[in-house]
């Protein structure tokens, strides 16, 4: 046989109840063998207290129980439910006339939710021509006098449901939760107590199987309403699931796989909703990996006694339980450090204030003596507990968590059980259950990303990104979000992340923004592992970086401005990401997307002797000089082409003037430790001077006039040399500074900057280990797509990481 148990969310008028109706005569006529426990229908037992709780407070209740008997008879007839109604009225009168109630009354009152339930279903089973037969429970489960919380007696239980269900053979359709004393005074089980009654039933008749239908598909990971990545739990061990019910998974009444332990009876949590699922199958077998879950204590306080004087005093602990004890107040979870200078314990928010005058007065005296120096009370917390963790591992999950700025106050782990709590603050709750969820279960890894500027690179990227976060979830497992796309005047946000619409999104929903409204969104949505990128050219928006650093994000950049503003902004751009634990790359600062900053930061941190670097660093002037010097045109005519290839600036004068080749390089020098300033670069300006100062069109206009100077570099050029318009840093690199030096120089045709061809950049990296024969990187390294490419890179390393 099987017993089947239904909650009270799955008997609900409507679907719910048609549903149960279904699967017990599907069952029925397919020919199992069945017995149903069910609990109270819809939210039967709460309604009943609801009116229990007016009627002793002498306020009119009759509209109300009207609409409970309205709802329980759910269109059947009137005469069903005749003799209960009318005992529930006159018990109602009694508490609305003495204005009080006892304990024993209250079960009675709760136990016609569960009596009506029973009653209303075997009328439509029988309506259908099943047979079958309401049992009331009061009769079979025997229990103390605990009214409220009633412990069965075993041996009267079991002799009587195995007489009650020796010889029938249709289905018995039994109310859960409720019981009688010996006497036959109506008890109740304890909230949730059909599962126990399910299971009681289950064990005295050796069923072969517990299935308890709920709303839901089974156990989950972890709350499905908090965490959108959680999975469906297919199999767990009694002693698993025996966790999980300590800890608040609302499913399984604690006491409930005890009888199911005694007898080995397996327990299925299914969906009546959705009843092809296979749910979640509960046995005595042991799982090998042992099973992960995340639940929640909400509405609990810590409560925290600091005192100096508490070190090696003895009967201290004693003396805070005691206060507990004596005030019925359970402390869910205790921690005291070796140096015993404080104590922190978790109780019910509710009894917080109670807990503490209590240990106010217990402690007076050590207040007096300076032992204690001070009791607080902490409301604004939440307990995490991650069942099935030891921890061996317990190192990943925390580090996700700092790494995403939620530093617990407390962490606690049990010597037994396999299973660590975390005491962090409210506000963090989501954001921290979703990281460690995402850690522990190794499900997708999210990364959110917030991209300033949209132009031509960021613009790329925002497509880049789009058209390959299908591809890098599935290979990679890490699921890239891009929640915010802004310029200098709007931003778009988007939790969810942006669509391949976001150009038109931008438009009509772009707001105005600071910087503080995206740290907030991050925040209100619990927005874990962020990334902000910067692709614009805008010196204001540098000065944003420290506080998205200290507000958990990461940074990537392809803006050059932060890395050569002053040496001392610089340390301390860096002093901010080490204390903070976060990540700042710009490998596209200097040459695009080559791989150039990295290898320069590997063979420095590798203790690799660099003494020289020397590179076109450039790719317009590249460009230009790659074709002035071995074509037979003016320069102005070169320039032109370069012009009009869209290879400078719309003003060629920001590439003419060196300024852009001398911020790389000193990004470079940087890398290597020395101290420069950007002014101490020396910079060969290749405008000449009464062209320097004149408006864009007019300088445009006058384009011929460049021609005279250059062509008498050209003519005193050496024969096999070209011109190159170089980055050199040199000096000893050991020392706090180097010589920088952005200028035109002619280099032999045949070497390897003689060679460069189109608008490519190269560097040559001169290391002692590799003597006179450089390290050379080439490449393009210029363009929108490059740049994208290589600002894509780095949002994937920092991915990597965390
Ligand atoms: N009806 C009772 C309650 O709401 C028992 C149960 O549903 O299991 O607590
Ligand atoms: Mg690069």
């Amino acid at each position: 046989m099987k017993v089947l148990k239904f909650g009270g969310k799955s008997l609900a008028n409507g679907e719910g109840i048609n549903q149960v109706i279904a699967i017990i005569a599907k069952k029925y006529f397919e020919g199992e063998t069945i017995s149903v426990v069910v609990s109270a229908r819809g939210n039967a037992t709460d309604d009943l207290l609801d009116i229990l709780e007016e009627a002793k407070k002498g306020n009119k209740y009759a509209a109300a129980l009207t609409e409970f008997k309205k709802y329980q008879t759910n269109n059947s007839e009137a005469a069903l439910f005749e003799s209960e109604f009318s005992i529930l009225e006159k018990l109602f009168e009694g508490v609305s006339l003495l204005g009080d109630y006892s304990e024993k009354i209250k079960d009675q009152i709760v136990s016609f939710g569960e009596i009506l339930s029973a009653k209303y279903v075997t009328s439509i089973l029988n309506g259908k021509g099943l047979k079958a037969r309401f049992v009331d429970a009061r009769e079979l489960i025997k229990t103390d006098a605990t009214f409220g919380n009633a412990q069965p007696i075993d041996a009267e239980t079991e002799k009587n449901i195995k007489k009650a269900f020796e010889d029938y053979d249709g289905i018995s359709i039994v109310t859960g939760f409720i019981a009688s004393t010996l006497q036959g005074e109506t008890t109740t089980l304890g909230r949730n107590g059909s599962n126990y009654t399910a299971s009681l039933l289950a064990n005295y008749l050796d069923a072969e199987e517990f299935q308890n239908f709920t709303h839901v598909d089974g156990i989950y990971t972890a709350n499905p309403d908090l965490v959108s990545d959680a999975k469906k739990i297919e199999r767990l061990s009694f002693n698993e699931a025996n966790e999980l019910a300590n800890f608040g998974a609302n499913i399984l009444h604690a006491k409930t796989i005890i009888p199911l332990v005694e007898k080995n009876i397996p327990l299925r949590i299914l969906n009546v909703f959705n009843p092809e699922n296979k749910g979640t199958l509960i046995t005595s077998e042991q799982t090998n990996e042992g099973i992960k879950s995340l639940s929640i204590l909400d509405n609990v306080s810590l409560i925290n006694l600091e005192g100096r004087g508490l070190l090696g005093k003895t009967g201290v602990d004693a003396r805070i339980f005691k206060v507990m004890a004596d005030n019925n107040i359970s402390v869910s979870i205790i921690s005291q450090g070796s140096s015993e200078r404080g104590i922190g314990i978790v109780v019910n928010t509710e009894k917080a204030s109670e807990a503490l005058t209590g240990l106010e007065k217990e402690f007076e005296t050590d207040f007096y003596t300076r032992d204690v120096n001070k009791i607080t009370v902490d409301d604004n917390i939440s307990v995490i507990s991650i069942i099935g963790q030891d921890l061996s591992t317990f190192h990943k999950p925390y580090t996700a968590l700092i790494r995403n700025k939620i530093v617990p106050i407390l962490f606690n782990n049990t010597s037994t059980g396999r299973n660590i709590s975390l005491v962090i603050k409210k506000p963090d709750l989501k954001r921290a259950l979703n990281v460690i969820h995402g850690e522990i279960f190794g499900v997708s890894k999210k990364i959110n990303i917030a991209i300033f500027g949209h132009g031509l690179v960021g613009g790329t990227l925002i497509d880049q990104i789009l058209s390959s976060a299908k591809t890098i979830e599935e290979k990679k497992g890490i699921k890239l979000n891009v929640f915010a796309i802004a310029n200098s005047t709007k931003i778009l946000l988007d939790k969810n992340g942006v669509k391949e619409n976001w150009k038109s999104q931008i438009s009509e929903k772009g707001t105005s923004y600071s910087i503080q409204d995206i740290i907030q969104f991050a925040n209100d949505n619990h927005l874990e592992n962020l990334i902000a990128v910067d692709n614009t050219a805008s010196k204001d928006f540098v000065q944003n970086y420290i506080q998205l650093i200290e507000n958990s994000f990461d940074v990537v950049s392809s803006n050059k401005v932060a890395n050569t503003l002053s040496y001392d902004f610089y340390k301390k751009l860096r002093n901010a990401l080490e204390k903070n634990q976060k990540n700042y790359l710009y490998e596209t600062n200097v040459g695009a997307g080559l791989p150039l900053i990295d290898t320069i930061k590997l063979l420095h941190l590798s203790g690799e002797n660099i003494t020289k670097i020397k590179g076109v660093f450039s790719g317009s002037l590249s460009f230009i000089f790659n074709h002035f010097s071995v074509e037979d045109k003016t320069f102005s005519e070169v320039l032109k082409k370069a012009i009009s290839n869209g290879y400078t600036e719309p003003d060629p004068r920001e590439d003419l003037c060196g300024n852009d080749v001398a911020r790389k390089l000193l990004i470079l020098a940087r890398e290597l430790d020395l101290q420069n300033e950007f002014d101490e670069i020396q910079i060969q300006n290749l405008i000449p001077e009464e062209l320097r100062e004149i408006p864009t069109d007019e300088f445009l206009n006058n384009l011929h006039k460049l021609d005279g100077f250059y062509e008498k570099v050209k003519e005193n050029q050496i024969k096999g040399n070209v011109l190159r318009y170089v980055g050199e840093l040199s000096g000893d690199l050991q020392q706090d500074k180097g010589n920088l030096e952005v200028k035109l120089v002619p280099v032999p045709e045949s070497s390897a900057l003689g060679q460069l061809k189109g608008s490519d950049s190269i560097f040559e990296i001169y290391t002692e280990s590799y003597g006179e024969r450089p390290i050379v990187i080439q490449g393009a390294g210029a363009g929108a797509s490059v740049t994208a490419r290589g600002v894509f890179g780095d949002i994937l390393r920092i991915a990597d990481k965390n």
